[in-house]
């Protein structure tokens, strides 16, 4: 949803890229843009043959648009929706791969985060969607009951079946946190299988990288200011450090904060992001920036240490996980903290 937190740009922009090798064909890029999951999906890939390739960058866009229709909260007729209609009633529903997927992979990281990250917080999101809208707070008998609704543990899932269910009544779902990272990781992956390794999936804050351009060590991945242009005076500017550049491939990088979506009320600025736990979304201005091996991981991550703060957040690492994080906090003297895993300097 959040227009250009993340912002792409490449070393190579030139259309058409001389290969050094001379067996090698040219390689030219083609860079495909369209509406998709509530915000622009951006394709670019690199190929011998423009037609094909953007063929190519066009099935990976249908293939979101497909996903969306299985993923999304907004569409009643999701596979998604049909599942929560569920809610309750005991019975296991087989479950498409994509929608096993997220909700399995959400699942894990609810119980890693002790919550913090909760497929199952759709009645309080909603809530809070509402009052971004208006402009009021939700009422504070509706919150209570949303926040009653919150439960992880009432989704099971039973992967030899690819199936899963909903154990109490009223429980809901929101991958709005996962999915658009998923949906890149999917693309990337349909245009490798089609023969483009060399490409870049784009979701606004989330993307996912494959191979570097030709002739490039990487993908230029410039991560935007804490603050959008509108209200440059809550940086400190001269104690805010320029937005790290990074050259990255085959990996994917998501960045969370409340730079876009967010209400002010009653002075209180309120993020997109919600402590499930609570029922209240975050109110510290803060991005997180989080590099991982897949832009799924990627996704839900930055949501979830979003959520937790660089102590506790970082606390919960693992190596094997292969993550690195960048938090970027205005305390509340306006000033820029930043705080990073020791590997995120190195990309
Ligand atoms: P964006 O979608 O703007 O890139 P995020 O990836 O952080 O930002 O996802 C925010 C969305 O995730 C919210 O709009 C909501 O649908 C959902 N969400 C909000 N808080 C949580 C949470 N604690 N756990 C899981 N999902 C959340
Ligand atoms: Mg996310």
């Amino acid at each position: 949803m959040i227009a250009s937190w993340t912002t792409v740009s490449l070393a190579g922009t030139n259309s058409r890229c001389q290969s050094a090798s001379l067996t090698e064909p040219p390689s030219h890029r083609v860079e495909l843009s369209a509406p998709r999951m509530g915000t622009t999906f951006t394709v670019i890939l690199y190929g011998p043959q423009p037609d094909d390739a953007r063929r190519a960058a066009q099935e990976a866009l249908d293939h979101v648009e497909t996903l969306n229709a299985i993923l999304s909260d907004y569409d009643p007729e999701s596979e998604l929706m049909a599942f929560r209609g569920r809610a309750g009633d005991g019975a296991w529903v087989e479950l498409s791969q994509p929608l096993f997927e997220c909700l399995s992979r959400s699942r894990e990281l609810a119980e890693r985060t002790g919550g913090a990250f909760d497929p199952t917080a759709a009645p309080v999101i909603r809530l809070w969607r509402r009052a971004r809208r208006t402009g009021e707070r939700p009422r504070e008998d509706l919150l209570r009951d949303a926040r009653e609704r919150v439960d992880w543990r009432a989704l099971e899932l039973d992967p030899g079946r690819r199936a899963g269910r909903l154990t109490r009544e009223r429980v809901g779902v929101d991958l709005g946190g996962i999915a658009k990272g998923y949906a890149a990781d999917a693309a990337h992956r349909l245009l490798v299988e089609r023969g483009y390794p060399c490409c870049l999936v784009a979701a606004s804050g989330d993307l996912r990288l494959g191979d570097p351009p030709p002739g490039q060590n990487g993908w230029i991945v410039a991560l935007e200011t804490l603050e959008p242009m509108t209200t440059p005076s809550a940086i400190v500017a001269d104690s805010a450090p320029p937005p790290p550049t990074l050259s990255l491939s085959r990996c994917g990088i998501s960045t969370s904060g409340d730079a876009e979506q967010f209400v002010v009320i009653d002075g209180v600025r309120y993020s997109h992001i919600i402590d499930p736990r609570t029922g209240e979304p975050l109110t510290t201005r803060m991005s997180v920036t989080v590099i991982a091996p897949d832009a799924t991981t990627s996704d839900s991550w930055a949501t979830a240490l979003a959520v937790l703060g660089p102590e506790k957040g970082l606390a919960l690492l693992r190596p094997e996980d292969r993550l690195d994080v960048r938090f970027a906090i205005l305390d509340d003297q306006n000033r820029l903290r930043i705080t990073t895993t020791p590997g995120f300097g190195d990309r």
